[in-house]
């Protein structure tokens, strides 16, 4: 196979151009197809779906550890994906991969996650893509499981294409290859944080707060992403873009919210 039949894999990640898991993952997609590295420019962590409108953007070359070059930019992770898909890629992009992430993105981390927010515009894009992160916040990780898993998975999206308005979500335990118990398909847990403010009081007297607090971990409901880490399975959640509460919609339509008539005000010319 030639390179200009290879597909286009655009990588990019919430960590920065510079984060380990980046280049493991981009090391490990070059068995796969054409990677382009379109990445932040500095850590972007929990930027959720944010997108830059009101300043320029700008994209720099960079030389990855293996010679080979990427572009980081000052934009968002979404941003990354827009520049990456319409710009900095000659021709279409076939995948967008986003990671691997340092730390989990599970349960309800999935609306702060700039990782996941990247494969989500992708999405929208219509691009088939997925979010791929290491399920533990030690100093000592191995990347190579979660890189090779994402290497399979990556050949896969590539031969399957999947429902429209639809991404995946991927978690990978932080422990060597024996220790994996296997590959489940889950669904969206629920994960809070307790504890969140921390108010502290500064040497003038005013008070000052950090946001943070204690992951639960009581009470996992077997068949979601936070079981299946926690039981050390690689976590594959499918993520639809419909936010829409199904279950309340009908329940909206009974309280008789849609008889509402609109009243103007003659004074305020509404
Ligand atoms: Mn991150």
């Amino acid at each position: 196979m030639t390179d200009s039949d290879r597909p286009n894999i655009l990588v990019t990640n919430d960590d920065g151009i510079h984060a380990e898991g980046l280049f493991a993952l981009k090391t490990s997609l070059d068995r796969v197809g054409n990677v382009h590295v379109v990445a932040p420019d500095r850590p972007r962590s929990a930027s959720s779906h944010s997108i830059t409108l009101h300043k320029p953007l700008r994209v720099s070359k960079v030389r990855l550890p293996d010679g080979s070059h990427g572009y980081s930019t000052n934009g968002t992770p979404s941003d990354c994906i827009s520049l990456g898909v319409m710009d900095v890629v000659d021709g279409k992009v076939g995948l967008v991969v986003s990671g691997i992430n340092w730390g989990p993105n599970l349960g309800w981390d999935l609306t702060y996650s700039g990782t996941v927010s990247a494969a989500m515009e992708a999405a929208i894009l219509g691009i088939p893509a997925f979010a791929v992160s290491v399920a533990s916040y030690e100093e000592d990780i191995s990347f190579d499981v979660t890189a090779g898993f994402a290497a399979y998975l990556a050949a896969m999206l590539l031969e399957h294409p999947l429902p429209p308005d639809t991404l995946i979500n991927v978690n990978v335990p932080n422990q060597p290859a024996d220790c994996i118990n296997g590959v489940e398909i889950t669904r969206q847990g629920r994960r809070r944080y307790f504890g969140k403010l921390d108010k502290r009081i500064d040497p003038m007297g005013r008070a000052y707060y950090w946001l943070g607090g204690d992951v639960q971990t009581e009470e996992l409901e077997e068949g979601t992403d936070v079981k299946a880490i926690a039981c050390d399975r690689i976590s594959v959640t499918p993520v639809h873009l419909d936010l829409t509460g199904h279950v309340a919609f009908e329940e909206l339509r009974k309280w008789g919210i849609e008889e509402f008539q609109p009243a103007g005000s003659p004074q305020t010319g509404r």
